[in-house]
């Protein structure tokens, strides 16, 4: 079967700095695959060049549908939903409002959809009338997977979903992000903290000054000494 996301060789530049510098991956359907990688290692880029948010150099493919030359929208009407890193709800907005947004491009069957969002995220569906910008940091996280839900995505793609949230509220975010994939989405995982990425990803790409250092299951990868020293503090329970 052809691969939900297939990326080769894909190039991300600013200026005169390439932040990616021709990548190959791949996530199956069903899969969730965690890039993982420090700082400023060109992880955030990689999904814009997916996305199209910025122009990228080589192939990636949807479905099997080459989309190299679409726009930002024809990619996500393919089904690829991006939750970019800081969320990027709209504050001034309520609750119910962000969520609307997101099925900007289907809007039929709104209060359907609304509703799956709820069940998933009992804490937005208490909070619709709220602004949007009066939400706590989980909460926005929220918000903006519930908002990337509301376009009935085949794909997310997730960009540092545990950013500046407590390790309680990261448990709980994670535990969402398992309860999606277990219904069958396909995620491509964007994440600092390797250990959880590692625990909840089946499989993993590390990324260093843009380029694939390691790839592997995640059981290869957190038992990799390489591994080990630089991003799991030397141990592994
Ligand atoms: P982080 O974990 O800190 O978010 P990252 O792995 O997601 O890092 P990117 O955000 O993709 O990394 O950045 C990769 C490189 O590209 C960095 O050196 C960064 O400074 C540079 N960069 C990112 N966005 C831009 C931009 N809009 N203009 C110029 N340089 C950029």
């Amino acid at each position: 079967m052809t691969a939900a996301l297939q990326i080769e060789q894909l190039t991300v530049s600013y200026g005169g700095i390439q932040a990616v510098r021709g990548i190959s991956l791949e996530v199956a359907r069903g899969e969730i695959v965690t890039l993982i990688g420090a700082n400023g290692a060109g992880k955030s880029s990689t999904l814009r060049g997916i996305t199209r948010l910025v122009r990228a150099g080589g192939m990636v493919r949807v479905f099997g549908e080459d989309v190299s030359a679409y726009e930002t929208d024809r990619v996500a009407g393919l089904g690829v939903a991006l939750v970019p890193e800081g969320r990027g709800v709209f504050t001034g907005l309520t609750v119910r409002e962000n969520l609307e947004l997101g099925a900007y491009l289907k809007r039929n069957g709104l209060a359907a959809k609304l509703d799956r969002v709820v069940k998933q995220f009992p804490r937005l569906g208490e909070r619709l009338t709220q602004d949007a910008g009066t939400l706590s940091g989980g909460e926005q996280q929220m918000l903006a997977i519930g908002r990337a839900l509301m376009a009935e995505p085949r794909i997310i793609l997730l960009d540092e979903p545990s950013l500046g949230l407590s390790p309680k509220l990261v448990q709980e975010i994670f535990a969402a992000i398992r309860a999606i994939a277990s219904q069958g989405m396909t995620i491509l995982l964007v994440e600092q903290n390797t250990r959880l990425a590692l625990e909840t990803a089946q499989r993993a790409y590390v990324l260093a000054t843009g380029e694939i250092a390691l790839s592997g299951t995640s059981t290869e990868l957190k038992n990799d000494e390489r591994i080990r020293a630089a991003y799991l503090g030397g141990s592994v329970e």
